[in-house]
């Protein structure tokens, strides 16, 4: 047991405050000795699990963002951080109502289980039952669909149900309990772990800082920070450490125990194996309030938290993870016993929350000395001039039509090219945001819809640029040094617009919505859509400046 996790989840769940929920069919019994968990139980868990996680935070992740804000109010050199942080608050109030998810991308679904020998469901295929959960919640909430199969080794389509989910059961104890830890993990944010196989060389102190230093600046902004970060180092094999990383991200390792100064070999040989370092965790604190970046745009807030975790390895071997969870940080705890099933509190109500803690919130338009309007509905070029007046850096409100359009499209469009037809005539007329929504629930415009990762269409730049084409493009995160090239060689411009706001951005700023082509690409369908006040920054200007 000292090297495995299941004493410091079992530790994180002794802390964590859960109420009993009320299931439909049969309940859990003793068979012999042995709790029976009617398989049903499970599905029932992952479904009121995920929707859960969805659109209500844990009570800690909002007060760290709300804490963070009154951080950035008083901070001498604020940035932007108070604006994001602003727009995540408000956010997480708005996706409260139950209807748009925290986020569009409501993510991978990922459950690990530990599941005592005493407990059985006779199901022989937990993971199915639990699958089945994930599919009912996802359809029946409008979360976002976004697994995509393969049909062959380069042909793509969307699952339709957001399946399968990625499902980890370990065995644990004897307790008759069957715990869980369900996450919906974003693209972006995954997209942000990374896995270095270093040596014994890294582990000394001015090697391992410079380490560290390049890859928190390598972070970016394009998970949505502020970032729960989770660092590791060794593990007995590469994947039991990213393990360990994605865990950690989730707080799941938080109640592993740090070293003590001085610590000898017989003291760290009674304790886990897997260990906190305080000096390096304040650290990684500091590397993320001078990278500038911020909570996104510019300032001190990239990291809410760090995690920085050693495990044992082999002589030969140091394997090292750098992860993050994003501003929709999505993690929720549920057992089940005897009682019943059991799930993590939630805040439901986070405007009392708020108000309770005397954040007064505020909106867009506020501070209107520093805000510009400029609307969207007069040809590019037209655009393309009135962005011409700002600086990197400077706010704008944005209203008009805007075309929303990520990957799949993308690539239809390169094929397009590449069979020597011309590209659809709608992408000459509007700025791409780069976007793929949740579904639109009833009475609403629109699903949650914030930005996605810009990066991920620079491959395109070239060739749509050169014919007129996203020469005003709307996204988050940074962009290659190819782009910044582009965008002055075109006169183009980048801007980027708050992620992890989604419920927000989509209730207070899309005023229309309409399919425009390919619907068979799910939430990757082209759109059209109508934008009021849409916050946007400007990233890169037409002379290749960049704010990041
Ligand atoms: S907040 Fe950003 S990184 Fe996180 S899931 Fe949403 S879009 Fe992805």
């Amino acid at each position: 047991m000292r090297g495995g996790f299941e004493p410091l989840v079992e530790e994180a769940f002794k802390q964590t405050s859960f109420e009993l929920i009320d299931t439909e069919g049969e309940r859990p019994r003793f068979i012999d000795g042995r709790l029976f968990i009617p398989p049903g139980l499970l599905s029932q868990a992952a479904e009121e699990g995920f929707r859960r996680l969805s659109f209500f935070f844990r009570e800690s992740h909002l007060a760290m963002l709300a804490e963070q804000l009154a951080l950035a109010e008083n901070d001498k050199k604020p940035g932007n951080d108070g604006f994001v942080l602003n727009a995540l608050l408000r956010n997480a109030v708005i996706a409260a109502k139950g209807e748009l998810a925290l986020c569009q991308d409501t993510g991978t679904a990922v459950i690990y289980g530990w599941k005592s020998e005493n407990v059985f469901t006779g199901s022989g295929d937990d993971d199915a039952w639990l699958e089945s959960g994930i599919g009912a919640a996802y359809k029946k909430n409008n979360l976002r669909l976004s697994q995509i199969g393969a049909s062959s080794f380069l042909d793509e389509f969307n699952t339709g149900n957001n399946l399968p989910a990625q499902i980890q059961i370990h065995a644990s104890g004897k307790n008759p309990v069957y715990r869980f830890l369900f996450i919906a993990k974003g693209g972006g944010s995954s997209n942000k772990t990374s896995l270095f196989s270093m040596t014994k060389s890294l582990l000394e102190e001015q090697a391992f800082e410079k380490f560290l230093e390049e890859k928190i600046k390598a972070l970016g902004t394009a998970a949505c920070p502020p970032y729960r970060l989770a660092v590791v180092v060794g593990g007995t094999s590469p994947e039991f450490n990213l393990e360990a990383c994605k865990l950690a991200s989730a707080e799941a390792l938080d109640s592993a125990p740090y070293f003590e100064p001085g610590e000898d070999k017989e003291k760290s040989a009674s304790l886990p194996w897997i260990r906190r370092d305080k000096q390096w965790e304040e650290k990684a604190m500091s590397i993320g309030r001078r990278t500038g970046l911020g909570a996104q745009f510019g300032g001190s807030s990239l990291l809410l938290d760090a995690r920085v975790l050693r495990l044992p390895r082999h002589a030969a071997s140091c394997p090292v993870s750098i992860g993050v969870s994003c501003a929709a940080h999505r993690n929720l705890y549920a057992y089940i016993d005897s009682e019943g099933l059991h799930l993590e509190k939630t805040v439901t109500d986070p405007a009392k929350f708020l108000k309770e803690r005397g954040i007064n919130l505020k909106t867009f338009d506020s501070n209107t000395a520093i805000i510009k309007r400029i609307s969207v509905n007069k040809g590019i070029k037209e655009v393309c001039k009135e962005l011409s007046n700002f600086n990197v850096g400077d706010k704008i409100l944005l209203s008009g039509k805007l075309l929303m359009a990520r990957d799949a499209a993308h690539l239809k469009w390169h094929n397009l090219l590449k069979e020597g037809k011309a590209l659809p005539e709608y992408l000459y007329a509007y700025p791409v945001y780069y976007a793929g929504p949740a579904a639109t629930p009833p009475g609403k415009v629109i699903g949650s819809l914030g930005p996605t990762t810009a990066g991920r269409m620079d491959p395109y730049g070239e060739e749509f640029m050169s014919r007129g084409c996203s020469l005003v493009t709307v996204a988050k995160g940074n962009r290659s040094a190819e782009w910044k090239k582009l965008c002055s060689s075109y006169g183009a411009f980048y801007l980027g617009t708050i992620g992890g706001a989604a419920a927000l951005l989509s209730e207070e700023n899309v005023t229309g919505n309409e399919l425009l082509d390919y619907p068979e690409l799910g939430m990757e369908a082209v759109r059209l859509i109508t934008v009021k006040d849409l916050p946007v920054f400007i990233i890169i200007d037409n002379k290749g400046n960049s704010l990041y």
